[in-house]
């Protein structure tokens, strides 16, 4: 497969576009690298200036100086010792020359390590903004996924090493082109002899990065894959069932199954693009040496000094490493180029339209509407919600019962603006939640969903979450702990509401699924302007008794709100106002429990089944 793939990018085409594709991204890069710091992108190219330069400089004083210890040994022979003298201040030049050339060096790399840290600071602050504009289906797209975590996991290091290439390559284009303009006054003809060595090793190096390219963009899924298997393999939460269903060596073998393949395709490349390397390198050398006879031989005819000959020999061979460098340079601007066209196309992904701009409904006391919702996620064959009716009054509370899949946290997310429905409209005291601006909209909203986050942070913290206003307001916590049932247990571990959560930390502390559940509960509670309370099925892990209390709890606490309910429980649902069944994202019956249980269709059976369990 990849052979194919490889060979199908042989064209000539194909090979210009690989050499101007090393290029795409570097004016970006150099403008990033431009605005994350004025005063080390300038001191880099003027350095790189220098280091390009003085090179030469270095070769043509060292001529100068052979050519002054020929003369000055001839003139002791003769009795004079003029040159003696200019030979020793050209040793002095180069000295000093070769001394400013590694200064130079130092002052690139120095300027380097500072731009690495800038930089890589820079650009994962870009990453994680653009993150927050995002949506949520952005999120569950695994393709999308792969993008960011592909632009988050280099972006410490491949801006700045496209910088660093794009930099090392002006300096070695630099000092090309001052060998050539040393070399002209040997012969026109030896710079183009220099440049056509490097040429079919440079044609050969493009055509290699193409491949490399498509190769690694092939991989891609791959990789993903044994990614994710490490995960799974080495992080705390895989590790539980991986242990107890003995499923570490079937998945260790699916990662070596995948390096395998991988490293065959690896190979091949590699040795595809060593012997042609070999080869072309052949040519080179041989190029290298029909220069040196032909140097040496135009020595011995007496037309040049012997000075210049060191200086030609030099200039060649440094003139042969500049352009391999070259090479190697464009070679890696590759795959910093598709970085950098995956972290591009990651921060231009188009972001939703900003939402409206309502902060207050026209009619303050209609609650909650949906008017014929339908909603189909992005991909998805059948909707996940069709033709929901509901009006829900402040003040009044609704359950929602269903099996598993049947819509109702989509119906959340809905209500939530994490989706928008395709057709038919949601209002919010009489207006269009797409009208509400977005952060108006969300302050009135308090959610806990059944896989609510359990932040690696002190428990307080994980109680603030629930309002960023009052995220370290202590007496804030302790009362939402009340209200949530959480500060009992709360107040008696180690640190209080000080104690650190989670295995990631040093003296982290793991919760019960229970514990954690009252700690979302409490986070719940923090919203105490968020007149609208959603619970997804939090309560799960507690008993039916708790899950009934805590319902109570909610309802009595919150006399004017809204309150939105998920539980497979029925000693709960039963004390909703409203209670709707749905099934294949449909409202199958709609009603309160006495009624429900009248019309004995569906819930007035599931109802039945679990009374029976409980008698
Ligand atoms: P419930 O909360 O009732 O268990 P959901 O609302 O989560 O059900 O799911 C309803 C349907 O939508 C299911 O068929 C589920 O597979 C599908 N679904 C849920 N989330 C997504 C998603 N992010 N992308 C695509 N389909 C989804």
């Amino acid at each position: 497969m990849i052979a194919h793939k490889s060979s199908a990018s042989t064209g000539k085409g194909d090979i210009a576009r690989s050499f101007f594709g090393a290029f795409r991204f570097s004016r970006r890069a150099i403008e990033l690298v431009w605005s994350t710091s004025h005063a080390l992108t300038i001191a880099l190219a003027t350095l790189t200036l220098i280091a390009g330069l003085l090179p030469a400089g270095i070769a043509w004083v060292g001529a100068q100086i052979v050519d002054a210890v020929v003369a000055a040994s001839r003139e002791v022979q003769s009795g004079g010792a003029a040159h003696l003298a200019a030979v020793f201040w050209l040793v002095v030049l180069e000295g000093l020359l070769v001394g400013a050339m590694a200064a130079a060096q130092r002052g690139i790399s120095f300027c380097q390590s500072l731009l690495r840290a800038q930089l890589g600071q820079r650009v994962n602050v870009m990453i994680l903004e653009k993150a927050l504009t995002l949506d949520l289906a952005h999120f569950e797209d695994s393709e999308f996924y792969d993008k960011l975590t592909r632009a988050r996991r280099e972006a410490s290091s491949r801006p700045l090493s496209l910088v660093n290439r794009t930099f090392g390559l002006a300096q070695n284009v630099i000092a090309l082109v001052s060998y050539g303009v040393l070399l002209v006054s040997f012969s026109p003809w030896a710079m183009a002899v220099l440049l056509l060595a490097g040429l079919p090793a440079f044609v050969a190096e493009t055509k290699f990065s193409g491949d490399a390219f498509t190769l690694f963009r092939w991989r891609s899924p791959d990789t993903r894959m044994q990614l994710y298997l490490e995960t799974v393999l080495a992080r705390e939460d895989g590790a539980k069932e991986v242990k107890l269903f003995g499923l570490g060596p079937m998945l260790l073998d699916r990662y070596r199954g995948i390096f395998h393949k991988l490293y065959k395709a690896d190979r091949n490349l590699t040795l595809r693009r060593d012997s042609w390397g070999l080869g072309l390198g052949l040519i080179g050398t041989l190029t290298l040496y029909g220069a040196y006879a032909w140097i040496a031989f135009t020595t011995a005819m007496a037309r040049i000094t012997l000075g210049q000959m060191t200086m030609y020999f030099m200039l060649f061979r440094q003139g042969q490493s500049a352009v391999s460098a070259i090479l190697s340079s464009i070679g890696g601007m590759y795959e910093d180029n598709l970085y950098l066209s995956t972290l591009y196309d990651y921060l231009e992904t188009p972001v939703r339209a900003p939402s409206g701009s309502a902060s207050r409904g026209t009619h303050a006391t209609d609650g909650i509407r949906f008017e014929r919702v339908s909603f189909t996620y992005p991909g998805a064959e059948s909707p996940a919600l069709e033709d929901i009716n509901l009006h829900i009054r402040p003040g009044e509370s609704l359950a929602l019962v269903g099996q598993n899949g049947s819509g109702k946290t989509t119906l959340i997310k809905l209500l939530t603006r994490l989706y928008s429905p395709d057709s038919g409209r949601i209002l919010l005291d009489g207006v269009d939640l797409v009208d509400w601006d977005e952060t108006a909209l969300r302050r009135r909203i308090g959610v806990i969903f059944q896989d609510f986050a359990r932040y690696q942070l002190r428990v307080g913290e994980n109680v603030g979450a629930g309002d960023v206003n009052h995220f370290e307001d202590e007496a804030r916590w302790r009362e939402a702990s009340e209200k949530g049932m959480a500060s009992e247990f709360i107040e008696n571990l180690p640190a209080g509401y000080e104690t650190q959560l989670g295995k990631w930390f040093n003296d982290g502390r793991e919760l019960s699924g229970g514990q954690w559940q009252k700690i979302a509960l409490a986070r719940a509670f923090m919203r105490s302007e968020a007149d609208i309370l959603v619970l997804d099925e939090p309560t799960a892990a507690m008993d039916a008794e708790a899950e009934a209390t805590i319902f109570e709890h909610f309802r009595t606490l919150s006399k004017n709100r809204i309150v939105i309910l998920i539980s497979h429980r029925f000693s709960t649902v039963r004390m909703a106002d409203q209670i709707i069944v749905i099934q294949d994202g449909r409202i199958i019956e709609h009603g309160n429990h006495d009624q429900l249980v009248q019309q004995a269709g569906h819930y007035a059976h599931l109802f039945s089944l679990q009374a029976k369990g409980y008698q």
